[in-house]
């Protein structure tokens, strides 16, 4: 029944800056970061059967570069799957510490197997409106120049608003003027983000005038139009319901230990504890509780759902990106 390609490992939950569509900032900065599971629990997991295959790890949760566990997570990663793809999502706040971290990291991985996305989500004056760290976007231009020269795969990224989808060709004229890779996303709600009361309440015009953007920068392609559709469907209210391998495909371990099928970490949906198991991941996957949350994602319990980053999902309108 499992067959894991991939793995979001949230290092931890710790994030300095501050951001008004996300409120990871606000957790308690002591709080968040005590029981995080102890990396020698995490070594375990690569003894499991079900990750022969996994070869796509996601590092992410709050600023997780900032973590000093965060390069021998990578380490211990790349030592046990010599060809995995690694990506982790940074704000760019922290330019030397971003430095020197990636470079520490490419002692153990290849630098074309090591993605860093920045968040910039479009031009000065957008990016101020949303991301309110002082002379964050100055320092974000820092981040870039000392990483590119790296080699590493480099992207800007933006996620789609009210008030910054205008901005869409200008990410894409950005990173190609500065010679770097680009993602655009679409705005969600998640109970991890503690944000669902930021209701995202476009008018049909406003759809039609993203999707026009996004139709000029070709961003729709085949692979790409499904998580668009989906995203519409949730802006305008019409979620289908649809057929999800998360937690099958693919699991979320939260830096706590505890395992999910996707980055909600929904309560009703957790699978386990690692360190309950001693890091035994298989055990964990077969367990009674496990194999339960799989029965309620089949039978579509938690759905409808919007959580756009799900990726092991086939919509009545086509495959999303990670089962094409
Ligand atoms: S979006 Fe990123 S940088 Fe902003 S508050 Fe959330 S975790 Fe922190
Ligand atoms: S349907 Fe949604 S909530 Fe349920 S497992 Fe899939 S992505 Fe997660």
């Amino acid at each position: 029944m499992y067959k894991i390609e991939d793995i979001n490992f949230m290092v931890s939950l710790f994030c300095p800056g501050k951001c008004v569509n996300c409120n990871i900032w606000q957790y308690d900065k002591n709080e968040i970061r005590k029981d995080e599971l102890d990396i020698e629990v995490f070594k375990k997991l690569f003894k499991s059967k079900y990750l022969k295959e996994t070869n796509y790890f996601d590092l992410t949760a709050g600023e997780s570069q900032l973590s000093p566990r965060y390069s021998e997570v990578v380490k211990i990663i790349a030592k046990n799957k010599p060809d995995v793809f690694i990506h982790t999502n940074i704000s760019g706040w922290y330019p030397k510490k971003h430095f020197e971290v990636t470079k520490e990291c490419l002692k153990y991985i290849k630098k074309e197997n090591f993605r860093l996305d920045i968040s910039l989500d479009g031009s000065k004056e957008s990016y101020e409106k949303v991301r309110l760290v002082k002379n964050g976007y100055e320092k974000v231009q820092e981040t870039i120049r000392l990483l590119k020269p790296l080699g590493i795969n480099l992207r800007v990224t933006m996620i789609v608003y009210k008030n910054n989808y205008q901005d869409i060709p200008w990410l894409v004229n950005f990173a190609k003027k500065n010679g770097i890779g680009y993602f655009i996303g679409y705005a969600r709600n998640a109970s991890l983000l503690s944000n669902k009361d930021n209701k995202y309440n476009y008018t049909n015009k406003e759809l039609e005038n993203i999707e026009a953007l996004l139709e000029d920068v070709n961003w729709l392609d085949e692979r790409r139009r499904p998580n668009w559709l989906w995203a519409k469907s949730i802006y305008q209210d019409k979620i289908p319901y649809f057929d999800c391998f998360m937690g099958q495909r693919s699991i979320v371990i939260d830096p706590y230990g505890n395992v999910f099928p996707c980055n909600d970490c929904l309560d009703f949906l957790n699978m386990g504890n690692l360190k309950e198991f001693d890091g035994n991941l298989d055990e964990l996957l077969n367990s009674k509780k496990a194999l339960a949350v799989i029965e309620k994602v089949k039978n579509k319990k938690c759905q409808p759902c919007s959580m756009l980053c799900a990726h092991k999902i086939e919509f009545p309108w086509g495959k999303q990106v990670g089962l094409q």
